[in-house]
């Protein structure tokens, strides 16, 4: 069935004048107006719509998994929110719940690894965080919350550390704050730059000797390409661009079009997540 008009809570396209954003200053000049082939093709094994760090970890998965890909962005790869934000890359392991903190210093790690392991040059440091808490009740919910951690999940119990000596609140600079609470795992980095490479090192992994056969292209990236509505097709998905149509080959696709923030149609395998919901921050 074809979506054409927004339902309650949809976001419109994005708009293609956004503002400029200072993690965009230095732009990667091979993904820039990036097209890997002039036309669209006519069918995928997986659309990933939007280029954030979101589809771009589960368009890694999904091609490391040996699917082909597809990736639509309205505007130029990463401009959403991933080419906005500074990175503060934080979980927050006292406030969630544990399950939740778990995932997140999962993503943490893997990040972490993966910036390692490749020698991402993203400015990525790992500086660990203080939460200052400010009022009493504050202190004494997150004391209680560090305690209970402590208590049910032993692995998280060095992960946030409580502290209310006036002393090492001081020396973590917030010495007027009631207490704090040190996370370890914290760090800072540049989302805009760790996504360019993976989408760069997506883009060289391409086998060029099939490509004009279009057989040899694993991973197309189309930019200012936005996708326009979703049609359900038999098992598969017909994807609507103002420059042509896809048909995903991969079933059980699951669309998620014109929310807050574009998911991939199939983002499953993802391990990417920049700690936590922006919300909080
Ligand atoms: C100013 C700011 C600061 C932030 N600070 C932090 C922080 O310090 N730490 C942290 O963890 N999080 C932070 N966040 C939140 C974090 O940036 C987001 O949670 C994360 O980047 C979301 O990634 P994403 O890939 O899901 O979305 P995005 O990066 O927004 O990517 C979505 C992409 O989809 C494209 N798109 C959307 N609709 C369509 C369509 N119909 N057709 C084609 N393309 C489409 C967009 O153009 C965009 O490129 C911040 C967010 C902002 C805005």
């Amino acid at each position: 069935m074809t979506q054409s008009k927004l339902q309650d809570g949809q976001a419109e396209l994005p708009t293609p004048e956004s503002t400029h954003s200072y993690w965009h200053h230095d732009p990667s000049l091979e993904l820039l107006g990036h097209r890997t082939t002039d036309k669209l093709p006519n069918e995928a094994d997986v659309v990933v719509v939007g280029s954030g760090i979101t589809g771009t970890f589960a368009a890694k998965e999904l091609v490391e998994g040996g699917r082909n890909v597809l990736m639509l962005d309205a505007r130029e790869a990463c401009w959403g929110a991933t080419g906005r934000n500074g990175g503060h890359c934080h979980p927050l392991i006292f406030i969630t719940k544990p399950h939740i903190a778990q995932f997140e210093l999962d993503n943490y790690f893997f990040i972490r690894d993966f910036i390692t392991a490749n020698q991402i040059p993203c400015d990525w440091k790992s500086v660990g965080a203080v939460c200052g808490l400010a009022t009493e009740e504050e202190a004494q919910a997150a004391k209680e919350n560090v305690r209970l951690l402590r208590r049910h999940y032993p692995s998280l119990a060095d992960k946030a550390i409580y502290v209310e000596d006036k002393k090492e609140l001081a020396k973590l600079r917030v010495p007027s704050a009631r207490a704090a609470v040190v996370h370890p795992n914290a760090a800072k980095v540049w989302p805009y730059k760790l996504v360019a490479w993976v989408l760069e090192r997506l883009l060289r992994e391409n086998d060029t000797s099939r490509a004009s056969s279009a057989a040899g292209i694993r991973f197309n990236l189309q930019t200012t390409t936005p996708v326009t509505h979703l049609q359900r097709y038999g098992d598969s998905w017909v994807v609507h661009t103002p420059r042509g149509q896809i048909v995903t080959k991969q079933p059980d696709a699951r669309p998620d079009i014109g929310a807050a923030a574009a998911q991939g149609i199939q983002a499953a395998g993802a391990h990417a997540h920049l700690g936590n919901a922006g919300g909080r921050r």
